[in-house]
C-alpha cells in the first residue's frame, strides 16, 4: 500500500512490480554497451533507494504512479538516452493553438515549460504573442540556444527561480507532467505563476492506450523516465486542490495506421530485452554499420504477429496516444487559499 501521489488517499493495486536490472534493460540493453547498462542500474537504484520499483493504481483518483513516486534526474537521462528526445507533437500543438484562436482574451505573457526546441512556441510567436514575451524553460545547451535565436527569454534556474511578481497568461506543458514528482509542488507553483483566469494546457500520454498496450504484449511504461499515468479525473483532483480548475479534456483521435507503427516499434523493443534471441543481437548492434536498417527488418518481420492486436486496438474505444487538457485559475477568492500551501519545490526533470 501507498499514499497516492495525487489524491493522498491510501491505495495499492499493482500494476507490475519492476526491478533496476530490468527497468535499465528497457532503455540500453546490456548486451549493447555493458558498461553503460551496469551504470544505468546503479543510478536507478540509487534514486529508488531500493531493489525494486511497484507501478501501483488508485481506485480513488485512477492515477497510476510509481512507487517510489521519485522522477529520474539527469544522470539518468544522460544514461538512458543517448540522444536528447524531442517530439512535434502535431495535434497537441493544433488543438492548444485552436483552444488559444477561441479564446477572447489579451495574452501578453507566456511561458513554456520543457519547451525543447521551441517548436509550439514559433507557432504562437507575432500571432497571439510577440516573441518578446515568451519565456521558456529548457536545460538542453543545444535548445536553449535556439530558443534564445527565436528570441524567447529562457529562464535560468527553471520553475524554482520563478517567483509570482510577473504572473503569466498562459502557461504551456507538453509531455513534461508525466516525468514529474512532488505533484503539491508543480501544480500549487503552477497556480501562483497564472494571473486570475489565466490557462494551463498539459499534455500527456493517454493512460487508456498504456494500460491497452501493456495488456496485449507490448512495452511496459517504464520507470523512473514515466512515473505518472493521467486521467481527467486525477488532473481534476490535483488542480482543485491548488486553485486551477480543469475545463476541457479530450483524447488524441486515434489511427490505426500510426498505432501500428507505434506498436511494431514497441515490440521490438520489448523482445529484443530478452537475452540471446535474434531481436537482442540485432539491438545490440544497433550502432554499428547497417545497425538501424538491420532493426527495421527483424522488427518488421515480427510485424505480422500483432496483426490481432491491431485489430483489437480498432474495435477499442479512447485509446488515441495524447489526453489533452486545459486548466483555468481561479478567481483571487479561491487563488488566496492557494497562498497558504506550502513553498514550491517543483523540480523540473526533463
Ligand atoms: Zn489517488
Amino acid at each position: 500500500m501507498a499514499d497516492c501521489p495525487v489524491c493522498h488517499e491510501v491505495t495499492g493495486e499493482v500494476i507490475f512490480r519492476v526491478t533496476p536490472e530490468e527497468a535499465a534493460q528497457q532503455f540500453v540493453v546490456a548486451e549493447s554497451d555493458p558498461h553503460r547498462y551496469a551504470e544505468l542500474v546503479d543510478c536507478i537504484r540509487r534514486l529508488w533507494k531500493q531493489g525494486h520499483c511497484v507501478i501501483r493504481h488508485c481506485s480513488h483518483c485512477s492515477f497510476s504512479f510509481a512507487d517510489p513516486f521519485i522522477a529520474g534526474d539527469k544522470e539518468f537521462y544522460n544514461l538512458a538516452y543517448a540522444r536528447p528526445a524531442h517530439t512535434i507533437d502535431k495535434w497537441s500543438f493544433q488543438r492548444t493553438l485552436s483552444e488559444l484562436s477561441s479564446q477572447d482574451r489579451k495574452i501578453e505573457r507566456v511561458l513554456e515549460i520543457g519547451a525543447g526546441y521551441g517548436y509550439f512556441l514559433d507557432k504562437i510567436a507575432g500571432k497571439f504573442v510577440p516573441a518578446s514575451s515568451i519565456h521558456a524553460i529548457e536545460y538542453h545547451d543545444e535548445k536553449i540556444s535556439r530558443l534564445r535565436r527565436q528570441g524567447y527569454t529562457v529562464l535560468d534556474g527553471g520553475l524554482p527561480a520563478l517567483t509570482d511578481e510577473d504572473p503569466f497568461d498562459a502557461i504551456f506543458m507538453f509531455a513534461v507532467v508525466e516525468h514529474m514528482d512532488d505533484l503539491d509542488g508543480l501544480f500549487g507553483k503552477l497556480a501562483r505563476l497564472l494571473r486570475p483566469n489565466g490557462l494551463l494546457f498539459i499534455t500527456v500520454p493517454n493512460a487508456a492506450r498504456i494500460d491497452f498496450q501493456e495488456c496485449h504484449g507490448s512495452l511496459r511504461d517504464m520507470p523512473p523516465n514515466h512515473i505518472g499515468r493521467w486521467s481527467p479525473e486525477a488532473f481534476r483532483t490535483v488542480g482543485a486542490r491548488h486553485g486551477v480548475r480543469l475545463d476541457k479534456d479530450e483524447i488524441e483521435p486515434f489511427s490505426l495506421v500510426a498505432f501500428a507503427k507505434k506498436d511494431t516499434h514497441y515490440f521490438y523493443l520489448l523482445r529484443s530485452q530478452d537475452h540471446g534471441t535474434i531481436v537482442n543481437w540485432s539491438r545490440s548492434r544497433r550502432a554499428k554499420r547497417f545497425g538501424k536498417l538491420l532493426g527495421k527488418a527483424v522488427a518488421g518481420l515480427n510485424a505480422p504477429q500483432r496483426l490481432p492486436v491491431w485489430y483489437e486496438a480498432w474495435r477499442t474505444r479512447g485509446i488515441g496516444p495524447t489526453l489533452w487538457v486545459m486548466f483555468h485559475r481561479d478567481a483571487p477568492s479561491v487563488a488566496s487559499s492557494v497562498q497558504m500551501e506550502q513553498p514550491a519545490a517543483a523540480k523540473l526533470r526533463v
